[in-house]
């Protein structure tokens, strides 16, 4: 929890609920089992309570969202304040960061002019050590 440093501080109740649930284990949740989790203290909370959380820890900083190939997005809580971006073991659901982003050589490319660029994501998919090994 410390280590969520200042913007750690200020959760409360539900949000802070589903901080350790996603601080539990080290790998990516979908909305839905973070719910399931939730309902275990808060037994009357709703996926849009959990999905309002979700996205307000994402614009703290503290939660990154990732869009696997079947189109549905998964949580992750993320230490590093720094921008980046993740590999994702589509077996068990671990990531590794990626430490460089994409988008600064697309920006080099003089496309802005053309397009106002307003976000982007970048997932790489792929089977972990532990997961790729017979
Ligand atoms: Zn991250
Ligand atoms: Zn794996
Ligand atoms: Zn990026």
């Amino acid at each position: 929890m410390q280590e969520l440093g200042a913007a750690g501080h200020k959760l409360t109740g539900k949000r802070r609920a589903i901080v350790e649930i996603l601080l539990a284990e080290e790998r990516h949740w979908t909305a839905k089992e973070i719910l399931v989790k939730l309902r275990a203290r808060f037994p009357a909370v709703s996926f849009d309570t959990v999905y309002r959380n979700l996205s307000l820890l994402k614009q703290m900083g503290l939660v990154h969202e990732m869009v696997l190939g079947d189109g549905g997005s998964r949580y992750k809580l993320c230490y590093s304040q720094d921008h980046h971006h993740h590999l994702v073991c589509l077996g068990c659901g671990q990531t590794l960061e990626i430490p460089v982003c994409p988008m600064q050589q697309i920006s080099g490319m003089g496309l802005s002019c053309k397009f106002k660029i307003t976000g982007h994501r970048f997932e790489v998919y792929g089977y972990c050590e532990g997961c790729s090994s017979p």
